[in-house]
């Protein structure tokens, strides 16, 4: 199993000026899922050889566009042109089901092609089943300005991978987290720069050094995070924690 990072960047500039994409990453393992496919998860991931055609879920932890723009180009391949009804698509309640003025992340034409619709609730957990294989996901709360976000434990092919999605710290959050292989830290800002609904780097650190994954991978990087600085916060952090811990990359890919 691998995961492969399309695009790591997080924050407004990013978004539109692309130093970073914001096309999400892949978890390729018996399964293929795309994880917060924004902007970039189409043209950036088939610059890359991640093909929509082989995706079987696509899970969208919110309604911000730089995590759900391509998701309905992913649902697209995902049920092969929309010619074949198939895949897994795992929202955000405001993803599936929409908000009060009917305004939803992925439209209903989309839904309608897939095999099975999951709206993820903070605390739910679900197995998921396809010919080729299975996976199973415990939707975990998030603290973010978008109603319903939510971040995961995904447990495929004998590994657990976490992803925080976009959230600031909150209690709990720790205990959440325990038991990963792998952990993603959505870490928009350096420690020197804290911004409401999201992690610094060190907030990012106890959360990493307290739940203690085999491997920590930042990700979701703010324009100050890129500057220069992620190799060597993510090196601090390492030493710091005892817990290996990298700064994605546009393009990397993490062998599991
Ligand atoms: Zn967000």
């Amino acid at each position: 199993m691998e995961l492969f990072f399309i695009g790591t960047g997080g924050g407004r500039i990013n978004l539109l000026r692309r130093l970073r994409s914001t096309g999400g990453f892949r978890i390729n393992g018996s399964l293929n899922i795309h994880v917060d496919p924004g902007p970039g998860a189409l043209a950036d991931g088939m610059r890359r050889h991640q093909d929509p055609l082989k995706l079987d879920a696509v899970i969208v932890t919110h309604h911000h566009i730089d995590h759900c723009n391509d998701a309905a180009l992913m649902v697209e391949g995902m049920s092969h042109f929309g010619l074949k009804k198939g895949g897994i698509l795992i929202g955000s309640k405001y993803v599936i089901e929409g908000n009060e003025k009917g305004d939803r992340g992925v439209d209903l034409y989309h839904q309608s092609l897939c095999d099975e619709v999951f709206t993820a609730n903070p605390g739910k957990k679900k197995d998921f089943e396809s010919k080729k294989g299975k996976f199973s996901l415990e939707c975990i709360k998030a603290v973010h300005d978008s109603a319903d976000a939510f971040g995961f434990k995904l447990k495929m092919d004998g590994k657990t991978i976490g992803y925080t999605s976009d959230t600031e710290f909150y209690k709990g959050m720790i205990d959440n987290y325990i038991g990963c292989d792998v952990l993603i830290v959505n870490t928009l800002k350096p420690s020197e720069d804290p911004y409401e609904g999201h992690m610094t780097a060190a907030q990012a650190r106890d959360l990493i050094g307290k739940a203690g994954p085999k491997l920590a991978i930042l990700n979701h990087l703010g324009m100050k995070m890129i500057m220069g600085k992620s190799k060597i916060i993510a090196k601090e952090m390492e030493d710091e924690t005892g817990v290996k811990t990298i700064a994605a990359t546009d393009g990397m890919r993490v062998q599991l």
